[in-house]
Formats: structure tokens, sequence, C-alpha cells
């Protein structure tokens, strides 16, 4: 199976579907990435908050794949933004994923209440200078933040991570993102489960009509629509069907149909006011 990847503004190429691990508890996170490795992911997407760095790091050191056939991504939780702290906080995560370089690192959310995210992106860009994140990029910016760090700093992210599904599907952000040359990370792209997405006749009828799930028609309208996705799970089972996503494609008139699901409906915090 091999997935697509895209190309980024700093020439790096990322793997367009992946495995999240949020909520992945950390006793169990070494056998779930395991299994994720072995069912053919080579994407991972973690954060120090998640807690379970070290389990990927186990997982990635257990599974003999070479480090350059793997994408790893974390990200500086928001107490540790700042330009002293945030190259610290970057040192412990790589000592717990055993690595000594991660492809990805990313800014978890702008926090403005802080006041920190344009200095942490200055930290951000010494440690892309310093090869030890081969890109760099932020997660839950909205335009405004980004025109913040484009005023103050030298280097476009190279990724934006937002929340993104077919009831919120970011249309301003990714707009932007065309313009400047930002691609965009789904994060809750089936969206954490937290609505019944899967029984809208807008995916359930793709998924009969294709003899596939719910859950691949929305994880193959997320790639369809360009975006980079890493769904998470638990399960072995579902696992291996949200990467068995290339076998078919949905049509024009699918994909507008779940485009028109946009309610404006968040799942998570807004990132105008997450602290
Ligand atoms: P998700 O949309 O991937 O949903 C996960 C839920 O979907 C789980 O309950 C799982 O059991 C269910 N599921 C997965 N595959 C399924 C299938 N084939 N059939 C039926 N149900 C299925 O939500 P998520 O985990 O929040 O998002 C994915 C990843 O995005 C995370 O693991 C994390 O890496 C990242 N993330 C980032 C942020 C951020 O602020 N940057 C926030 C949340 C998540």
């Amino acid at each position: 199976m091999t997935v697509p990847t895209n190309k980024l503004n700093d020439g790096n190429a990322i793997p367009q579907l992946g495995f999240g691990v949020y909520l992945v508890e950390p006793d169990e996170c070494e056998r779930i990435v395991g299994g994720a490795l072995e069912a053919g992911y080579r994407h991972i997407d973690t954060a120090a908050l998640y807690e379970n760095e070290e389990g990927v790091g186990r997982a990635i050191a257990g599974s003999g794949i070479p480090r350059d056939e793997l994408f790893i991504t974390t990200k500086l939780w928001n107490d540790d933004q700042g330009k002293e702290s945030a190259p610290v906080a970057f040192e412990r995560s790589l000592e717990k994923l055993g690595l000594d370089y991660v492809d990805l690192y990313l800014i978890h959310w702008p926090s403005p209440t802080r006041g920190r995210y344009v200095e942490t992106w200055q930290a951000l860009e010494e440690i892309k200078a310093s090869g030890r994140a081969r890109s760099i990029g932020v997660s839950n910016f909205q335009p405004h933040h980004l025109e913040d760090l484009f005023r103050a700093t030298e280097t476009v992210p190279a990724i934006n991570q937002v929340e993104l599904h077919p009831r919120f599907t970011q249309r301003e952000n990714r707009a932007f993102g065309r313009e400047h040359g930002i691609a965009i990370e789904s994060w809750g792209p089936l969206g954490q489960g937290k609505y019944p997405l899967f029984d809208l006749p807008e995916v359930a009828a793709p998924a009969e009509a294709h003899g596939v799930t719910p859950a691949q028609v929305v994880i193959r309208w997320h790639l369809q629509n360009g975006l980079i996705v890493f769904p998470k799970t638990n399960s072995a089972e579902r696992a291996r069907q949200n990467l068995d996503v290339f076998g078919f494609e949905l049509t024009a008139a699918e994909m507008a149909a779940i485009d028109s699901l946009d309610d404006g409906t968040r799942v998570g915090a807004d990132p105008d006011t997450a602290t």
C-alpha cells in the first residue's frame, strides 16, 4: 500500500494519511502504534499533551522500520510557549520519543491570552535551523494569528492543523492556506464520534454505492480535498480499514453532498478563546 505524499512549502514531503494518537492511553500506546506501523502506517501524529510520546517512541524502536521511512509529528503544549521554554520542551519531547529529530513540530494552540505565539514561532524557526525538526508548523491558528507571524517572522508555517470534518469544513482557513502555501491537516476528521456522521445519507449512500464503510467515505473525502488526515482508533481492525481507502473514488456529486453538511459546528474549542 503506497500512501500519496503532499509536498510542503519547505520542500519536504508528508504522507497524506497517518495515524493519530490523541486519547490513546500511555500504557497502550506502544502496542496500538506498533500495530498501526505493522498495518502499513508511516505517519504518526502525537503531542506532548497526549502523554504518550514514550509509547510512540518504543513502538518506532521496536518496529525495525528505517527512520527515514517514517514521518513523526509532535506538538508544543501551551504552558511551554515562550522563547526560552519552547526549546526545553522540544528537547523533552525528542527524549521521550527516543529520536534525534522529528519530521514536524507544531505549536499546539495560539493560546492568545498568553501573548506568546510570535516569540514561540521564532523559537521554532531556530529549532528548524538546527535540523532537529525537519518541518515546523502551527495548529488551531486562524488567519489573523498567521498574519501576526507573517508581520514579525521569516518563515511561513508549512502546516496548519485544524479541526476539520464534514460539519466544520474550514473554508476560510483552507483558502488562506492555499493563498500562502500552508498545507492543512484535519484533526477530528471523523468528528471525534461526537455527532452521528456515519448515519447521514450524504455519507451512508456513497458507502453503500462503493461497498465501503462510512468512515472510509469520510477519510476519502478529506484525501480528495487535498487535506492531510490521521484518524485515531484503538481497534486494529478499524486501523486497517482506515488505511484501505485507495481502491475507490468519490464522484464530484458525492463530494459536493458531503461539503454541503457544513453548518459551522465545532466539536472542539474555539482557538480565539482557548487558553
Ligand atoms: P477522530 O475524528 O479521528 O475520531 C476518533 C473516533 O472515531 C474514535 O472514537 C474512534 O473509535 C472512531 N473511529 C475511528 N475509525 C473508525 C472507523 N473506521 N469506524 C468507526 N469509528 C471509527 O478524532 P481525533 O482522534 O480527535 O482526531 C484525529 C487525530 O487528530 C488525533 O488522534 C490527534 O492526533 C489529532 N488531534 C489534534 C488536535 C489539535 O488540537 N491539534 C485536537 C484533536 C485531535
